[in-house]
């Protein structure tokens, strides 16, 4: 199997950059201000660009080079934890509030990338929610009547019908119609800013916002790393992961990896083919790309730095190459039926997420003027366009309950 692998994220190696921004060489003016150069950047960008808001979007990488570049670029109603188990974190109607606003995410996306020159690699998908496990199958079932009850198009799948659609052994399984999506995230990023640069953003590669005055009566002052200024009445940083130690509520930083085939012909095996998530520890979860591509991930590890040293000194990469083996071993036995596949990219990545796997979305209590969008976890993409969604409309005075469910506030989510 281990033939031509590359060590690099399959999207960004795949697809050279669509296009490159300059970086800021002059002080400049904006309503707003949009810190980052991943997708939740790039989602609240063109948001506050298409409402007629004069928007700059400044990153300090190139765009998509942030956890949007190794993300899986799947979208589910779902991703680690299932829906039950957020209802049982926040309460059921929290949480079918979220799984509507991602259902409305999806929705959103798709009919963005069909606007967007490139679509992106979306394609709407079927999802499959499994346990080999006796004693998980209770907890497949039990999200099976809480889908079912919000209207979903489910079907209950036990070990004999699993086995007539899937090569893998399963004890219950969930399947649902049309439940989830793919998309390839980098295109994503790179057709969002485009389309934000079309409804008159300024948008600026290579440059980093070092620090943030807001103490003025008028504007808030952005100053780069090069010198520049950036005045604006009002920022919102969606700079990713390095910014949780503002804002607190991540609850686990854990490294996961993921391996990326060469096109294969067919899927037999594999009813759909569908986006699959197992229920139990270690995860795993499996997708196809436009191209035919199989996408598996998983095996989260304790955190690794991005060299897969633990502490900045050991150097881990052997421990890092099995979980690649393992990943590829993990394919071949869930489908024994499709021949020759070939792992082509593998890639490891640190991964957060919150407590309740909810990002966080909003002001804190003590600013009027900086928004804050950290979207991360195995729904980032959606929570990308939810906070596009959702700050606009704060920012334009509309009265919004459902942002409260993302707050810097909520009770657990107390500055650590
Ligand atoms: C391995 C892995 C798999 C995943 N799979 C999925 C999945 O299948 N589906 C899904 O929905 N989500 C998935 N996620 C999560 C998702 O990828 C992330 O939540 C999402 O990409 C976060 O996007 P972001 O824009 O918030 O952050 P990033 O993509 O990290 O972008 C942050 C940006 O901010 C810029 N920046 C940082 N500091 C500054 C500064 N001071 N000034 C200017 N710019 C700055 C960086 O240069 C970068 O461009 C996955 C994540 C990982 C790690």
């Amino acid at each position: 199997m281990m033939k031509t692998m590359v060590h690099a994220s399959a999207w960004t190696s795949l697809t050279p950059a669509p296009k490159q921004y300059a970086w800021l060489d002059q002080d400049i003016t904006c309503q707003v201000a949009v810190v980052g150069g991943g997708i939740s950047a790039a989602m609240i960008a063109l948001r506050f660009a298409q409402a007629g808001l004069d928007t700059v979007m400044v990153s300090e990488s190139p765009l998509g080079y942030g956890s949007t570049a190794v993300s899986s670029g799947i979208m589910t109603l779902s991703g680690r934890d299932c829906l039950t188990c957020m209802a049982e974190e926040i309460g059921p109607e929290r949480a079918m509030t979220a799984s509507r606003l991602m259902t409305e995410a999806i929705d959103q996306i798709e009919k963005l990338c069909s606007s967007f020159d490139d679509a992106c690699g979306f394609q709407r998908m079927d999802s499959l929610r499994y346990t080999e496990r006796p004693e998980e199958a209770a907890k497949i079932r039990r999200e099976y009547s809480l889908r079912l009850h919000s209207g979903m198009e489910v079907e209950l799948l036990d070990s004999i019908t699993g086995s007539q659609q899937f090569t893998f052994p399963m004890e219950a399984g969930m399947y649902a119609k049309n439940a989830a999506a793919q998309v390839d995230p980098y295109r994503l990023v790179h057709g969002a800013a485009e389309a934000a640069e079309k409804a008159g953003a300024r948008i600026y590669e290579n440059t980093s916002a070092e620090t943030l005055d807001e103490s003025g009566e008028e504007a808030v002052i952005l100053e780069c790393a090069n010198g520049r200024t950036i005045k604006a009445d009002y920022v919102i940083m969606a700079s990713g992961i390095g910014m949780s130690h503002m804002l607190g509520g991540i609850d686990e930083v854990r490294t996961t990896y993921m391996l990326v085939t060469e096109p294969v012909a067919g899927f037999a095996g594999w009813r759909g083919p569908c986006v699959i998530h197992r229920e139990e520890e270690p995860r795993l979860y499996c997708s196809v790309t436009e191209d035919r591509r199989i996408l598996i991930g998983g095996l989260d590890s304790y955190y690794m730095d991005e060299k897969g040293r633990v502490a900045g000194v050991l150097d881990m990469s052997p421990a890092m190459d099995k979980r690649f083996d393992s990943l590829a071993m993990t394919l071949k036995e869930m489908f024994p039926a499709i021949p020759d596949l070939t792992a082509e990219y593998v890639f490891a990545s640190p991964d957060a997420s919150t407590k309740d796997t909810l990002p966080i979305i909003g002001r804190l209590p003590d600013s009027s003027r900086v928004a804050y969008a950290l979207c991360c976890g195995d729904n980032g993409i959606l929570f990308a366009e939810i906070a596009g969604r959702l700050l606009l409309q704060q920012y334009q005075g509309v009265d919004n309950q459902e942002l409260g469910l993302f707050s810097p506030g909520r009770s657990w989510r107390v500055k650590r």
